[in-house]
């Protein structure tokens, strides 16, 4: 088998046959031949920093005069040479000591001149040696060297390992390009363990070092087995390599499969027609862009994601959401702006020419408008709450204040609200995501500062969709909304040139954050006269020109306005009156369509003609003073109400019972007047231990309302008494306040809405905590007139207000004088027998709270 040689490999295309005479010649030099020590002697010939091994054939360049000297010798005498590789490469005239000692002897072809004078000649490595000694050092070095012999058997242990080598050496050729195929095939047919580790290391071509290192390495299996480690390694890189590569190649086939297939498909379209309306679309939308007049931010978006969508093929399912994003770009309000008519005067007209009454609110608005009269730049926008029961005219006097000013009115329902992507939308990875309400009101507003009214922000939820009012404090925090950040729209939006109004019936259940910020005005309800007022000049002019009646000679008489008031509503505000009023004008405007005679004069008849039977009666009118049922006025969302409160005494073991749909802190309040009533009980005639026989039930009608709170605390104390002593609660006396066990009376809130539902009921008497007087200050004049006020510190002092001075009603006091004689006998007894076990019992009874 001919030696392994790279060289030639590359060059025989070139050089054809001169290069095979010349590596013949090679073949043709013997072996030096050891002597009976298995020395050999020739010349030396120092390698700066290449490594020859056996079988290896390979160019080398001459340049120094002594190692020409050496060939020169060796052929004269056709003898080979001893190849030491330097420790040093940069030596030029080496000596003994600057050699390694163990190298190759190899034959040297012919001596070809080079074109920069040095020489070059093709070599062949034959055995490894092992230098003895130097005999000679000028002109040129010659040395004695052991001739190696290797072990060419191969034992078990070998031959696996040389199957190893193969089997990697294969991967790595598979995987190398630049391996011919053929290193493997020769490799294959090496049977010596040696040669194939040599032969195998000169492939794959490690460093210096790792050669020189292998060349040292006399024993077979040993270089077989550094060998492995070697190609372990290689193949591990390649493999990698060869991942890498693959990974790139597949991106590339794809992109361009990808670019083939579009420019077919641009292709496919221009044949169709189609290509050119895309394009014209795409330009018509950058010039809408170009002609919308955006701020920076969003105009560079908007012209980046139509560069998008010009990449995108019509049919691309993506084009809708992209166009459609677009297009919320250009239509909302970026700069479009009114402009503010600050005229005090012409305001004050408007607010007045459209609403009753709501001193409070039109103040605060004209005060706005003075301001910003003063301080035209003023940035901060107040953010006002209207807090009221429906119907007292919030939306409306918002939608005046617009008026006013000249704004863009727009509204926004913020009831059942509990998801934050409601505010703020989603984002544009959802499928049909939209922007949040906000910024949808503000599209339709169409300008950037028009009066948008947040109507409801006390029904705001919050559940594990995020918290709506988070949202909502950045639209409203004038620190924030300059920048208000949309899911979808992704660009900050600026609010703050919008004036916000909230509305809520109740501030109880606003977020506190938001309630912060906010500046708070009551719109109290409507007393009757109010309400014929607001009936007059407002309700009834509309309803007639929304019913095509105006023009006609129609008016209402007041007793009708009242009856409908009295009798067909119960209400704060005015919404189910001026209802009632429209239905009535139904009919009327029915009539007069179908050509009937119709009346022009709505009177109290015709009322009850037209609305069918009363729906609320005057309840105060049918009922009569009454032992153990006392009137509370109580306070809900929707103004004030009364509020009976029954109490009903049973022979039974001291047990309280409280139904109604009573919250928890009423019951607690039903058990602090129960325990006053017992630290009284003496006062009242009333023995302790009846306490405990009798079953005490406290029932709040109308038990669908949930009804809490500590004001009716005052009231159940009085049923109470008046159940336990028999007296009747006067029926046209109303109440409110907290007791405290020593039965002082505290104030409570919401007086102005009780008052005036006292009023509506009918009530002639009206209780009030002594601390709540102030709060009468609110209350319309009227109000305050035709009710008798009574402030009250002690519990007494309401007893002796609500109580009929009517002697006891003896057929309530039977129940509990029998169970007072009945304990009479049983004490008496008690007491000679078993006084101890008496004790006990008291002791229980006292502890054992009865149960609600
Ligand atoms: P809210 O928003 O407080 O629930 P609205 O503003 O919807 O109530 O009012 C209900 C109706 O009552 C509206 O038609 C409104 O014009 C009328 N209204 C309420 N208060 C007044 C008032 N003070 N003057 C004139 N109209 C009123």
């Amino acid at each position: 088998m001919r030696d392994f040689d790279w060289y030639s490999r590359g060059q025989e295309e070139e050089f054809g046959e001169a290069l095979h005479q010349r590596t013949e010649e090679l073949y043709r030099v013997p072996d030096s031949i050891p002597d009976e020590n298995g020395v050999i002697e020739c010349p030396v010939l120092p390698l700066r920093d290449l490594v020859v091994f056996p079988h290896m054939i390979s160019p080398i360049f001459i340049e120094r005069e002594s190692s020409l000297a050496a060939i020169e010798e060796a052929q004269l005498l056709d003898q080979t040479v001893i190849a030491l590789t330097q420790r040093d490469p940069e030596v030029d005239d080496p000596n003994p000591e600057d050699l390694w000692p163990i190298g190759v002897e190899m034959a040297v072809g012919r001596l070809l001149e080079m074109p920069d004078g040095s020489s070059s000649a093709l070599v062949q490595g034959r055995r490894r040696v092992q230098v003895v000694e130097f005999t000679q050092l000028h002109p040129f070095m010659k040395a004695r060297a052991r001739v190696i012999d290797e072990s060419r058997e191969v034992d078990r242990q070998t031959d696996a390992t040389m199957r190893t080598v193969l089997e990697l050496f294969k991967k790595c050729v598979e995987l190398n390009r630049s391996l011919p195929e053929e290193a493997y095939l020769y490799a294959l047919n090496i049977a010596e363990p040696g040669w194939l580790a040599d032969m195998v290391v000169t492939t794959i071509a490690p460093s210096v070092k790792e050669r020189l290192e292998f060349l040292m390495t006399v024993d077979p299996l040993v270089r077989l087995n550094k060998v492995v480690s070697l190609l372990a390694r290689e193949a591990d890189v390649l493999e990698l390599e060869d991942k890498i590569h693959s990974r790139a190649q597949s991106e590339v086939d794809r992109s361009q499969r990808e670019y083939y297939l579009r420019e077919q498909m641009k292709a496919i379209q221009s044949e169709l027609g189609e290509g050119d309306l895309w394009t014209q679309e795409i330009e018509d939308l950058k010039a809408r862009i170009e002609a919308t007049d955006l701020p920076p931010e969003a105009r560079e978006r908007a012209l980046k994601e139509v560069e998008r969508l010009s990449q995108m093929t019509p049919m691309s399912p993506e084009v809708g959401i992209l166009r459609s994003y677009i297009d919320w770009i250009l239509d909302l309000p970026w700069t479009q702006q009114t402009e503010d008519n600050l005229d005090v005067k012409h305001a004050a007209e408007i607010l007045e020419r459209e609403h009753y009454g709501l001193p409070k609110a039109k103040e605060r608005i004209l005060e706005y408008i003075a301001v910003r009269n003063l301080k035209p730049k003023r940035m901060r926008q107040p953010i006002l709450c209207f807090v009221g029961p429906p119907g007292t005219g919030k939306t409306s006097l918002g939608q005046s204040i617009a008026n006013a000013l000249g704004r863009k009115f727009v509204r926004l329902s913020l009831g059942g609200v509990r998801d934050e992507a409601e505010i703020r939308g989603h984002r544009r990875t959802y499928i049909g995501a939209l922007p949040g309400r906000i910024l949808q009101t503000m599209k339709r507003a169409g300008t950037v500062n028009p009066l948008f009214m947040l109507d409801e922000i006390d029904k705001l939820g919050t559940d594990f969709r995020g918290d709506p009012a988070a949202a909502l404090l950045e639209v409203l925090d004038p620190e924030q909304n300059y920048a208000f950040s949309d899911h979808y729209l992704e660009i900050p939006y600026d609010l703050s040139k919008v004036l916000f109004i909230t509305t809520a019936n109740y501030t109880g259940t606003i977020p506190p954050a938001l309630l912060d910020r906010m500046e708070v005005i009551e719109f109290p309800g409507y007393i009757e006269e109010e309400k014929l007022e607001i009936a007059q000049r407002f309700l009834i002019p509309r309803q007639l020109e929304e019913n095509g009646l105006e023009g006609t000679q129609i008016r209402f008489t007041p007793s009708a306005l009242t009856k409908i008031i009295r009798e067909y509503t119960y209400e704060a505000g005015v919404r189910n009156l001026e209802r009632e009023i429209g239905r009535i004008c139904r009919k009327i405007a029915r009539a007069k369509a179908e050509g009937k005679r119709h009346p022009t004069l709505v009177t109290p008849n015709l009322v009850e003609k037209y609305l069918g039977p009363p729906q609320f009666y005057n309840l105060e009118a049918e009922r009569k003073n009454e032992v153990g049922v006392a009137t509370a006025v109580a306070w809900t969302e929707y103004g004030g109400e009364i509020m009976p409160v029954e109490v009903l005494l049973m022979e039974g073991k001291g047990n309280l019972q409280i139904t109604g749909q009573v919250g928890s802190v009423m019951q607690e309040s039903a058990q602090a007047a129960l325990s006053y009533l017992r630290s009284r009980a003496e006062d009242f005639n009333l023995k302790m231990s009846l306490f405990e026989k009798v079953d005490i039930h406290i029932h709040i009608p109308e038990g669908s309302v949930p009804k809490d709170g500590p004001s009716a605390g005052v009231t159940i104390c009085t049923a109470l008494v008046s159940a336990f002593t028999g007296r009747e609660v006067l029926k046209d006396v109303g109440m409110t306040g907290e007791i405290t066990l020593r039965g002082r009376i505290l104030p409570v809130g919401g007086i102005r809405e009780k008052v005036l539902a006292a009023h509506r009921a009918g009530l002639k008497t009206v209780v009030l905590p002594k601390r709540n007087m102030k709060d009468l200050i609110d209350v319309p004049k009227k109000a305050r007139d035709e009710l008798k006020i009574v402030p009250v510190e002690e519990m007494d002092q309401v007893l002796q207000v609500a109580l009929s001075t009517a002697p006891p009603k003896r057929k309530h006091l039977r129940l509990l004088k029998r169970l007072m004689e009945e304990d009479q006998e049983e004490k008496s007894e008690e007491e000679t027998t078993a006084r101890r076990t008496y004790t006990r019992r008291k002791v229980q009874s006292t502890v054992t709270q009865p149960g609600a």
